[in-house]
């Protein structure tokens, strides 16, 4: 029998990291985080300059809403974090449009109006077609687990529960916004609108993402948008706080190389520096790239 310094190792204290992390370390398991920068957060991390602090990345957050994600995984870590919920997250300037994009309905349909007013019929249709196929998406998959790559059982019941009675209900829910969209709105500075909000999120235009997705990306706005306040640095150091309070450790300016396998099985990780972790369980929250 192999012998184990802890249960887990996760690779990476990104929120991602952090997150799996201390809901592990909530289940009674024994956690290290490993990760390589001097600091937790990752992409959403912060670093101090003289007087000033400086956002690296994720700043403008989903998932605080009642039922978010991170609400979710607050709730049952116990955590509290104070957050400002945005209006008005985003602006969008083009060159003949200028729009504040609300997350009140009302607000962003008096924008829209202003701005587009020949096709606010065929908006309307268009963003209530989006925001249908995204509350039956969200029906469909609440309480269900599905998509472990391990198991291909489990990705056909996610086929049989989700897409096919959406696609019975929407059709071609992978392909893209473009065919649903009615008179020339395809074609329309809409469009153009739609191509920097998609572009936003995902660095594609809207013909490079699905209609499925597209609608999520949407739903963003409906839903609600956050700045936690002190920035998103706080919510990693919520984290790391909470994996240290629970027998768990972050290890800082230590960069895992590879994973050890036995057989088809994780048992650890190797560190630059040579010395090696053994674990039951291993979590990257990395890219393969970063670790091969
Ligand atoms: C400029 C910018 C703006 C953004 N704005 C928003 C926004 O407004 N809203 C939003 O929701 N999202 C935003 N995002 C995206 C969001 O920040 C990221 O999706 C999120 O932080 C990713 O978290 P993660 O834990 O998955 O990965 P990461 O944050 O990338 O964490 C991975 C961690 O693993 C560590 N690591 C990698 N390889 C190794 C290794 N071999 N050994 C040890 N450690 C390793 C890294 O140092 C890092 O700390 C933005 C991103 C950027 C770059």
């Amino acid at each position: 029998m192999p012998k184990y310094d802890t249960d887990v190792v996760v690779i990476g204290a990104g929120i991602g990291g952090l997150t799996i992390g201390a809901l592990l370390a909530n289940k009674g398991f024994n956690v290290i985080v490993v990760e390589q920068a001097p600091q937790a957060g990752g992409l959403c991390s912060a670093y101090k300059y003289k007087d000033y602090s400086f956002q690296v990345g994720g700043n403008i957050l989903n998932g605080f809403e009642l039922g978010g994600g991170h609400e979710r995984v607050l709730a049952e870590l116990g955590l509290f974090i104070k957050k400002t919920q945005l209006n008005i997250p985003f602006q969008i300037i083009m060159p003949e449009h200028r729009l504040n994009i609300s997350t009140n309905p009302v607000e962003l349909f008096t924008e829209f109006e202003r701005e587009f007013p020949e096709q606010l019929a065929d908006i309307k249709d268009f963003w209530q077609y989006m925001e249908n196929l995204e509350e039956t998406f969200n029906e469909l998959s609440r309480n269900k687990s599905f998509c472990s790559p391990q198991s291909i059982k489990e990705k056909y019941t996610f086929f049989k529960q989700i897409q096919q009675p959406l696609n019975k209900k929407f059709s071609d829910i992978e392909k893209s916004c473009i065919p649903i969209m009615k008179g020339s709105i395809a074609k329309s500075e809409f469009k153009r609108l739609l191509d920097v909000i998609c572009f936003f999120y995902t660095r594609l235009p809207i013909e490079g993402c699905s209609r499925l997705f597209f609608s999520y990306l949407l739903g963003i706005i409906r839903r609600g948008v956050f700045y936690i306040n002190g920035g998103a640095q706080e919510l990693a150091n919520k984290l790391v706080e909470y994996i240290a309070n629970n027998r768990g450790v972050v290890k800082y300016n230590l960069q895992v190389s590879n994973i050890i396998t036995a057989g088809q099985k994780a048992v650890g990780v190797k560190l630059a520096n040579g010395k090696e972790i053994k674990s039951k369980y291993v979590i990257a929250d990395t890219t393969i790239w970063n670790l091969y």
